[in-house]
């Protein structure tokens, strides 16, 4: 297993076989070890924020794993208003966030000239902030306008590389090509691009993980964000198993091997699924974190999966306890944009090596 760590760790690279035993070793201490040396490289010890501000749970879609899915008819629906979100981040400005990213559900009562006009406003606001989207799929042209409106970065997880495994997850209006189509169309616009998959979502093998990856390594996408597959109680698949918490911390220093400079988030999921999964991540190499920043009131009704965390908290008890579990796991919680780094010239040393 050392070796293939090794050869991961010199050329970012090894077989298939290689990469489905380092995705379930028993004993991943010198891949995490190896993984943090790479991170320490280019991040040194910082930890980047970004004020995740959900302003809508309606979706049109009904994706079978998911609990804001169109037909999950329990759900109470909320939209949160061009005020309300700017009120988020002028909250989220004053605790040091420099990153705003606006999710929701493929909801398409906004329209494009709103959602480039909340954009416009939060960048002529807050002059030294990124915007980040994560709005689903949508057209080359609706993309366009959001770059154009001052949109830095865009998320959108492929979930699965398989086309297979991808029509066992989705229904039949949704296609992975189009997927796909999004994601190489927000790269040609200059975006930022965050990609990623769940880990443990129903049906999938060793295999389709490996398929990730390689489709990572096509896209070569600057955020990648993976998280554990966690059931929904209003969802078709409420009594499936739950992703494995060894599989998604091996995957997380596997990813920062393959890409070293990219930004990889602990994830809310990683939290819900163990208490320490977060700082788990963070040790196994990822670097970015995602408070929450939208208003307590509906932080329960962004209902992804069940028993999600940090639902309760206001946005500064957020923040404060997440720089305290940074600092745990021997790492910094920094006040900055958080841009990649594709260069090591471009490294940053803050809190030493
Ligand atoms: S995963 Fe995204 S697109 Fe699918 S139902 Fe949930 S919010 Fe909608």
């Amino acid at each position: 297993m050392e070796k293939s760590v090794d050869a991961l760790y010199e050329k970012q690279n090894i077989d298939d076989e290689s990469l489905k035993l380092l995705i379930d070793a028993d004993d991943a201490e010198y891949l995490q070890e190896k993984a943090r040396t790479v991170r320490r490289k280019y991040y040194g010890s910082a930890v980047y924020t970004r004020g995740l501000i959900e302003f809508t749970n309606y979706c049109k879609n009904n994706c079978f794993y998911c609990g804001l899915r169109a037909d999950n008819k329990n759900l109470q629906r909320y939209r949160l208003t061009k005020e309300d979100i700017l009120l988020c981040c002028t909250k989220g400005y004053e605790l040091g966030f420099r990153t705003f990213v606006l999710q929701g559900g493929e909801d398409m009562t906004y329209s494009d000239d709103e959602i480039c006009d909340i954009v416009h406003e939060i960048k002529s606001r807050f002059t030294d902030c990124a915007v980040t989207l994560s709005v689903g799929e949508r057209s080359f042209e609706t993309y366009k306008a959001y770059r154009e409106a001052g949109t830095d970065r865009y998320l959108l997880r492929h979930e699965t590389a398989d086309e297979a495994h991808y029509k066992k997850l989705h229904p039949e209006s949704m296609s992975l090509t189009n997927r796909k189509r999004c994601l190489f169309d927000l790269k040609k616009l200059g975006y930022q691009v965050g990609s990623g998959f769940m880990v443990g979502s129903p049906y999938q093998t060793a295999d389709d993980l490996v398929s990730d990856l390689r489709f990572l390594q096509k896209l070569q996408p600057d955020m990648i964000g993976i998280g554990p597959f966690l059931p929904h109680s209003d969802t078709p698949f409420r009594d499936e198993e739950k992703g494995s918490l060894k599989r998604c911390l091996n995957l997380i220093a596997i990813l920062r091997l393959m890409f070293p400079y990219a930004l990889i988030p602990a994830t809310t999921a990683l939290g819900t699924i163990h208490p320490m999964g977060r700082e788990m991540g963070l040790k196994a190499g990822a670097n970015v974190v995602m408070p929450n920043l939208s208003p307590t009131g509906v932080r329960e009704l962004y209902s992804l999966y069940d028993n999600k965390i940090c639902t309760g908290e206001e946005a500064a008890e957020c923040r404060e306890c997440l720089a305290r579990r940074v600092r745990s796991a021997g790492f910094e919680l920094v006040t900055d944009k958080g841009d990649v780094k594709r260069n090591l010239t471009d490294i940053d040393t803050r809190g030493g090596k």
